[in-house]
Order: structure tokens, then C-alpha cells, then sequence
């Protein structure tokens, strides 16, 4: 693939109505209700040293998503393996930040009947994206524990991956305006839920805790407890106040945007002596021995596409 258009690839490739496109030229149209609406579902996997990180259960998620939504991607698991490779293969990418979508799609004009609607399927990989940068994984995250309330589960299911983000963006951007890396969100009783693309553990007395609801169900918070166990630590799955994130022996959050990511201040306070805990460091570097696991890794197929 020598052509002038290939070095285009290497920001990212997309996947869009059945062709892969350059990143920078991928768009949808502008009454599809993904947009208009937000009314779409996703997930995202990672590839890290050319492979998918637990490709099987970020697909039965995204499954599992798509029902609750009433969406149909249109495509099997298998074809959207392709897909999820085929746009890899051409970014030339060892560390990929991989999305899968689907969204309502157009309705016919003047209908406003949903089920009138043909969903599409979309899918890009783009360089990997870490929730933190270099420094911030250095010395930990700063957290503000935000007044903003997640949506309520009882009217947008957290537990599907979606777009609803307008809490989680204005609390990060109260969140940055005071000086901090990033936000957690409270539900109605001062229990902290979730940030922007991530769930929060605490640690108290050699424990791990993790909520229990209004969150979504993230894929590395599962890696995380199965981590947990296996290094026979007990995890608690319950609910957690603000007050006692905040009184936490150590914390960390969970995404596939860098797996377990330190966090050592809170509202402007230290958590313990605000330093990177033991247990953090012990769960963050067997996160990333886990993807030498040959049973969690989806190898990628690099040869070079012939066409595009
Ligand atoms: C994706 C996401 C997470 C983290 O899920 P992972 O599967 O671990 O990446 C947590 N909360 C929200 C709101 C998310 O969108």
C-alpha cells in the first residue's frame, strides 16, 4: 500500500458505511439521531503491543448494549472482528484506542418513529489514549469529587456504554477550572459513581472497594477484581460516600484509556501521606503483565491490505 493517501493512516483509520476512510476525513451525517440525539451505543478495546485486550468481552458488552438500546449494528461478532482489525491493520498501530458504534441512524423524512429508523455500524482506531498523561500517572491524579449528579439509572441505564455525557463534561470542567486533573460524580445521596470514561476504587484497611451502582460495569474495573482475587485481596462491592473516598488509605480509577491509574489527591487533599500506594502500583503493573496472557489477547494481522 505505497500510494500517497497511505501515510493518511497512520493518525487513525475509520470504518464508515461499508469503506475504510483516513480519520481526518470519517464523518457521519448530520440527521443521523447518534448525533442529533446522542442515541447511540459503543465500546471501546484496546490494542496493546499488537493485540485486542479481552476483545470477547468488550463485544458481548457492546452486544448487551446494543439490545437494551433497541439498536441493530447489523453485523456478527465475527464481522466485526474484521472490521475492528481491518481498521487497525491499516493505521499501522501497535497501541490503539479501538471504537465500535452504533447509532439510530436517519429516519425516513418527517417520521419521528424511531423504529423507522436503519441503524448504522461505525468503528475507528486512533493512537491510544491514555485518561492520564505521563505526569499525571507519575504523582497521581487530582480528583474533585463533583456536586454534579450522574444521571439517574432510572433514566439512562449506566450500565450501557452511551453518550449522555453533558454531567460528566460539566463536572470535569468545574473539575479543571479549580486546578484539578479530573472528576467524580455523585448520585442523589453523596455515593461516588463514576468520571469521564472511568470507575473508582478505594482501598481501606488492605480491602478494595468499589460501587456497586450508577456506574458503568467497566471491563477494567472486572480485570481489576479478578486481579484482586487472584492475589486472594478481598474486593467489597457496595456503596461509597464521598466522605469515605475522600478518608481512603489509597484510590485509583479504572479505564481501558490505561488500566489503573493512581490517585492521590482528593478536594484538594492528600489521600494518606499523598503518595502512590502499594496496592495501586501491585495492581497496576499485574494489569499490564495480564496482557502477555495469551488467553486475553486477539493477535492483529499486520501484512499490508492490498486496495484499501
Ligand atoms: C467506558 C467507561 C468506563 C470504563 O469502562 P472500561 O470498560 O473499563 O473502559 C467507565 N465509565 C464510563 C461512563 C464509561 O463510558
Amino acid at each position: 500500500m505505497a500510494g500517497p493517501d497511505a501515510a493518511d493512516f497512520s493518525k487513525g483509520c475509520a470504518f464508515v458505511r461499508g469503506a475504510y476512510v483516513p480519520i481526518a476525513h470519517a464523518s457521519i451525517p448530520i440527521t443521523d439521531l447518534g448525533f442529533l440525539h446522542s442515541d447511540a451505543t459503543y465500546d471501546v478495546v484496546t490494542v496493546w503491543d499488537g493485540a485486542f485486550f479481552r476483545l470477547d468481552t468488550h463485544l458481548a458488552r457492546f452486544k448487551r448494549s446494543c439490545e437494551r438500546w433497541r439498536l441493530n449494528p447489523g453485523v456478527s461478532d465475527a464481522h466485526i472482528t474484521e472490521v475492528l482489525s481491518g481498521c487497525v491493520r491499516r493505521s499501522g498501530l501497535r497501541a490503539s484506542y479501538v471504537e465500535m458504534l452504533c447509532t439510530r441512524g436517519q429516519t425516513p423524512w418527517g417520521s419521528r418513529d424511531p423504529r423507522q429508523a436503519v441503524n448504522q455500524f461505525y468503528a475507528f482506531a486512533v493512537p491510544f489514549v491514555w485518561i492520564a498523561n505521563e505526569e499525571q500517572r507519575a504523582r497521581g491524579l487530582h480528583l474533585r469529587i463533583s456536586d454534579v449528579q450522574r444521571i439517574p439509572a432510572a433514566s439512562v441505564d449506566p450500565t450501557t456504554k452511551n453518550y449522555h455525557w453533558n454531567d460528566l463534561t460539566m463536572g470535569l470542567l468545574q473539575a479543571l477550572d479549580g486546578g484539578a486533573d479530573n472528576v467524580v460524580l455523585v448520585d442523589d445521596r453523596d455515593h461516588v459513581v463514576e468520571g469521564p470514561g472511568f470507575n473508582v476504587f478505594c482501598v481501606r484497611e488492605g480491602q478494595l472497594i468499589t460501587p456497586d451502582h450508577g456506574m458503568l460495569e467497566g471491563i477494567t474495573r472486572q480485570t481489576v477484581i479478578e486481579i484482586a482475587q487472584s492475589l486472594g485481596l478481598t474486593v467489597q462491592i457496595r456503596p461509597v460516600t464521598a466522605a469515605e473516598f475522600r478518608a481512603s488509605d489509597e484510590a485509583f480509577i479504572s479505564s481501558s484509556g490505561g488500566g489503573v491509574l493512581p490517585v492521590t489527591r482528593v478536594d484538594g487533599k492528600d489521600i494518606a501521606d499523598g503518595s502512590i500506594g502499594a496496592l495501586t502500583r501491585q495492581l497496576s503493573q499485574t494489569y499490564w503483565e495480564w496482557h502477555t496472557h495469551s488467553a486475553m489477547r486477539v493477535s492483529i494481522d499486520y501484512e499490508p491490505v492490498k486496495g484499501t
